[in-house]
Formats: structure tokens, C-alpha cells, sequence
């Protein structure tokens, strides 16, 4: 069929590139190819100090895909995770819910990393398994026939019998294929930064629930190596966002300080804080004819449990595993019952991380009575039961979902 590649992916995120390289390894005959506009210009001086939380299940993953070795050792494993709940005027925050532990003995439940350093660690593991990638953007896509679609990549056209949208939660893609989602805009904005302090963080990570949104703090490692840097997501309504990462960098770190206390000593910002507005956003479906939703397009949940790239490598690990059978076997990567298989494994998933996301969010973001009584309730009973925390803990490492064995470590 000429030029026709097996798969095209639009979007070279995490999520994208990581579903590339998993389908190459498991279908090594198959041709596929990632479009990205990112591709076309070099990365270096771009670099930002966004930093994500890589569940357990997810290492696994990334492992099997030979892309977690390139950053294992700057990576910070978390081990520890305390959890309050409080007014803003409240200090010292009580301690509510404290998780220590591995997911597995001696693998931690999650790791946190660098998003630069973790996509150009995919980056060239999706170019050692074989690849392609096409610099550009896919603008619009036409069905060909009964056997494959043309997309335009960059003004060029490319041909395939699969397209995945990878394109992130704004996903124009996903509107060309008529697929409906619903959700709604959160009145917060989340406030990434990052900042060195003098007091190291032992591995904690530490969810301040606060009235307004719930704060993480979650622990980096420094670039000497030391455990003297963390990871700010602060979940603020819109207008305090705005205000807070426009303050002048002594103002902000004072804020921050009356927030979460001086328990780390001195703080430095590293960067400058950002404000994203952030929204719960459900497709309709996962699949249409020769079209499958990955990462962010096809979710986006509220940041508070560090969640959104996790539900995206599953994504991956599952498509790839549909996708690959019919590839094995000769047959139409596009074939209904692998796609409709994929949406059936990935549905529950996201539908449950939305659902649980926004319900936390809803149920802390407030100082009324009862919603107060109601969370004191639930965390004093997780804190006192052994199995529960462990369930729980399982549940952050990401290894209580399924993550096609093929891709386990
Ligand atoms: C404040 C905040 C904190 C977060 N913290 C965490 C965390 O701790 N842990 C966690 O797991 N998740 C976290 N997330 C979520 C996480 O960042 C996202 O889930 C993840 O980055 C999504 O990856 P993706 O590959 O699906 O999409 P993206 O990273 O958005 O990548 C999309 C890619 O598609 C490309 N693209 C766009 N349009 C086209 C097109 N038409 N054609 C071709 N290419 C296109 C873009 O250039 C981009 O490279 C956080 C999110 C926010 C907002």
C-alpha cells in the first residue's frame, strides 16, 4: 500500500512516545510513526524544571521499554507521604495520614522526575525500537477508503490505517473525529514551581488540604545529588493564583511559608511559578473507525494525586498490547474488537481517577462542618487500619490497575 505506515501517532508527549516504542517492541514488524512539531526544533535552552510523580507500575513500564535507566539515577523515590488537613490560619498543620512503605520491597510507590528528562529518555528509546518520527503537526485527517486514512502532517501527507491522537488535553484531533467529551473547568489554578531548601526532605511528600486547594509538596532531587529540592503543585482559585505567582520571588516564598511552615529551612525559587487552569475532561468514547485517544487527550483529571501521566503509560501499555495482536498476526491494526478491547480496559480506569480526583478536590477544597467531620472521619479510619493503608498505598504505586504483563519488569 506505498508510503502507508502500520500506526501514526500524533503527539510525541510522553504518552505518545511511549505507546510508539511498547507497539515496536511488541510488533517489531510493524512500521510506526510519532508526529510531533516539537521534533522539528532542537530542545536544548527550552528545558524547564516541570517535574512529575512516576507511579511504581509505571517504572515497571518505562523499564520494559528501556527507558527508565537514563534517569533512574537522578530520579528521588519517594517513600513517604503525609497528608493534612487544615485552615489556612492553622499552624502547625495536624498531621492526618501518614504513608510510609514500598510498593514492593525495595521499590519505592512512586519516583519523581524531571517531564524534559523522562520524554528524552522516551525519545530515544522509541528511536532504538524503530520509530519514525516526522516533525510536524497533524492538522486533519480524511478517511481513505475501507483500509486507511491520509493525515496531514506539516502541508505533507501521510497515510496510515491507524491514527492515535496523543495530543494533549486540548486534543483538536478528538474534535475531528467527533468525539464529544464532558467535564467541567475547576475555579483552580494549579501553581507549579520548584525550590531548593536547606532542611532535606528525606524522600517525604508531603498534600496540605487547604480551603482554597490542596498544596503538594513533593521531593526532587537537587542537581548535587542531595535530597534539598522540591516540587510545588498548589491548587489555588483562579484570582489568588494570578496574584500569587505574579509577587516578586522573596513575596511568593513568604506566602508559601505561612502555608507550609519553615520545616525545610530557607527556601530558594528556581524557577519562575506558573498558573495552569485546570479541568476535568471526559471523551465520549476512546476509539472511533481507525482512531484511538491516548494520555491527556483522552483525560484530564485534577493534579492532586499526581495521577494524569500515570492513567496515560497505562494507556499506552494497553493499546500497544490490542494493537499488536492483529499486527502479529498480519491483520488490520484498526480492527474493531482490539479498539473496542482497549476502551473497554481504559474506560474504568479514567472514570474512576476522575471520579476519585474531583471528589477529594470537592470534599477539601471547603472549611464547611460537615465536609470537615466527613474527612476527619474517613482519614482517621485509613490511618488505623493496616490493610487499608496498604490498599491505598498499592493504589499510588499504580500496581493495583492492570499493566499487561508483557510490559512488567
Ligand atoms: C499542574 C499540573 C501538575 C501535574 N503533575 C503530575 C504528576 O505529578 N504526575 C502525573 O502523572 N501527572 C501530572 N500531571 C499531568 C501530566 O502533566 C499530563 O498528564 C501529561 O503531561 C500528559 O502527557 P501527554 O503525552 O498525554 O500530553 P502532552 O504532554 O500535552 O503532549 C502532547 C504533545 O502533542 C503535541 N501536539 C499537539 N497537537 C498536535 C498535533 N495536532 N499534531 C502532532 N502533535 C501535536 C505537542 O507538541 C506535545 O508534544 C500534572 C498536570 C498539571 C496541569
Amino acid at each position: 500500500m506505498g508510503d502507508t505506515v502500520d500506526v501514526l501517532v500524533a503527539g510525541g508527549g510522553i504518552a505518545g512516545l511511549a505507546f510508539a516504542a511498547a507497539l515496536r517492541r511488541a510488533a517489531p514488524m510493524a512500521r510506526v510513526a510519532v508526529a510531533d512539531p516539537s521534533f522539528a526544533a532542537p530542545a536544548e535552552g527550552r528545558r524547564t524544571l516541570r517535574a512529575v510523580a512516576v507511579a511504581a507500575g509505571s517504572c515497571r513500564f518505562l523499564d520494559a521499554l528501556g527507558a527508565w535507566e537514563a534517569v533512574a539515577g537522578a530520579a528521588q523515590p519517594m517513600v513517604e507521604m503525609v497528608i493534612t488537613d487544615s485552615r489556612d490560619s492553622d499552624a502547625p498543620r495536624p498531621v492526618f495520614l501518614d504513608f510510609d512503605g514500598e510498593a514492593e520491597p525495595d521499590e519505592p510507590f512512586a519516583h519523581m522526575v524531571f517531564q524534559d528528562d523522562l520524554r528524552a529518555s522516551l525519545l530515544a528509546a522509541a528511536r532504538d525500537a524503530g520509530v519514525e518520527l516526522r516533525p510536524g503537526r497533524v492538522t486533519g485527517f480524511a478517511r481513505e477508503g475501507a483500509a486507511a486514512l491520509s493525515a496531514d502532517v506539516g502541508g505533507a501527507t501521510a497515510r496510515a490505517r491507524l491514527l492515535v491522537a496523543a495530543d494533549g488535553g486540548r486534543s483538536r484531533l478528538r474534535e475531528a473525529a467527533g468525539i464529544g467529551t464532558v467535564g467541567w473547568d475547576y475555579p483552580q489554578s494549579g501553581i507549579v514551581a520548584t525550590l531548593a531548601h536547606e532542611i532535606p526532605h528525606d524522600g517525604r511528600a508531603t498534600q496540605h488540604f487547604l480551603p482554597g486547594g490542596p498544596l503538594a509538596i513533593l521531593p526532587m532531587r537537587a542537581a548535587d545529588g542531595s535530597e534539598r529540592r522540591f516540587s510545588l503543585v498548589w491548587s489555588a482559585p483562579h484570582a489568588e493564583a494570578a496574584r500569587l505567582v505574579a509577587l516578586p520571588p522573596e513575596a511568593f516564598v513568604a506566602e508559601l511559608e505561612e502555608r507550609i511552615g519553615y520545616g525545610y529551612g530557607a527556601l530558594t525559587l528556581e524557577d519562575r511559578p506558573a498558573a495552569y487552569p485546570l479541568r476535568l475532561t471526559l471523551p465520549r468514547g476512546l476509539v472511533a473507525e481507525r482512531f484511538a485517544l491516548l494520555g491527556d487527550a483522552a483525560r484530564t483529571i485534577h493534579p492532586l494525586a499526581g495521577q494524569g501521566l500515570n492513567l496515560g503509560l497505562r494507556d499506552a501499555a494497553a493499546l500497544a498490547e490490542r494493537v499488536a495482536e492483529p499486527l502479529g498476526l498480519g491483520l488490520d491494526p484498526a480492527d474493531p474488537e482490539a479498539l473496542a478491547g482497549y476502551e473497554r480496559a481504559r474506560r474504568f480506569d479514567a472514570v474512576l481517577m476522575a471520579g476519585a480526583t474531583d471528589g477529594l478536590n470537592r470534599l477539601f477544597s471547603n472549611d464547611s462542618v460537615p465536609a470537615r467531620a466527613l474527612r476527619d472521619f474517613g482519614m482517621g479510619l485509613v490511618d488505623r487500619v493496616p490493610a487499608l493503608k496498604r490498599f491505598f498505598i498499592r493504589d499510588a504505586s499504580g500496581l493495583s490497575g492492570a499493566t499487561p504483563e508483557r510490559f512488567r519488569r
